[in-house]
């Protein structure tokens, strides 16, 4: 499984949290370099073009990961490609601001994470990148403490996949690709068991019960009454 490679440099003060990143992107077979401030991080990038930078937001010195990550994917002035970066998040308050800035960051996970799942989404941005299909959404769907693999067909929970049935994957896909709706019961059907589809609109609720008893507390699948269901 580890066709990779390339170098990535983990940008990271913490040297447990480096550690960890490194062992686990290593077994994977990337080259991996440490930098634990935003300056070195810069420096190293520039020197070795690595294929990815994972990037700390809480960072020590005079640029935090915000910072960092304008530069890295802003373009930089010998006009070489932006790098494509992965955001590490200690709060959900930092997300808002990676996501409400638009700092051009591929993805993030937020701590503590699952190292496998960060591995997933290593590999998922540089599929993402290797193939250029930049819009869309992206491979890897992450939403609450579930992953939603589409290219896989593959959900998991921290890491450890879940056994779902075809039906119940294409309606947590479904609902992982459209995070923050509020879905009715028929538009689900028509989405999921396709327009010609005709049958009881409980058939939604049944699968939906049986999501919620495999994935767990993991899944932040709210029922919206009168409407249907909304995930994240
Ligand atoms: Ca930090």
């Amino acid at each position: 499984m580890s066709t990779s490679t390339g170098t990535v440099v983990v940008i990271e003060d913490d040297p447990h949290i480096a550690d960890l990143v490194e062992l686990y992107l290593r077994r994977d077979g990337f080259r991996v370099l440490q930098a634990a401030d935003g300056s070195a991080g810069l420096a190293v990038v520039e020197r070795e073009r690595p294929v990815l930078v994972v990037l700390d937001i809480g960072l020590p010195g005079d640029l935090d990961g915000f910072d960092v990550c304008r530069r890295l994917t802003g373009g930089a002035p010998s006009g070489r490609p932006a790098v494509p970066v992965l955001v590490l998040s200690a709060r959900d308050d930092e997300v808002d601001r990676v996501l409400g800035l638009e700092l051009g960051a591929d993805d993030y996970v937020t701590k503590p994470f699952s190292p496998r799942e960060l591995v997933a989404r290593v590999r998922a941005i540089l599929r993402r990148a290797a193939t250029g299909q930049d819009g869309g959404h992206p491979p890897v769907l992450g939403v609450g403490g579930v992953s939603v693999d589409t290219a896989r067909r593959e959900a998991s929970v921290s890491g450890v996949p879940v056994a779902l049935t075809a039906r119940e994957f294409d309606l947590l896909a479904h609902l992982a690709a459209n995070t923050g709706l509020a879905l009715s019961r028929r538009q689900l059907l028509d989405a999921v068991w396709g327009q010609g589809w005709v049958g009881d609109e409980r058939t939604v609720d049944v699968h939906v019960r049986q999501l919620r008893k495999k994935l767990g507390a993991a899944l932040p699948l709210a029922t919206v009454w009168g409407v249907g269901y909304r995930l994240g």
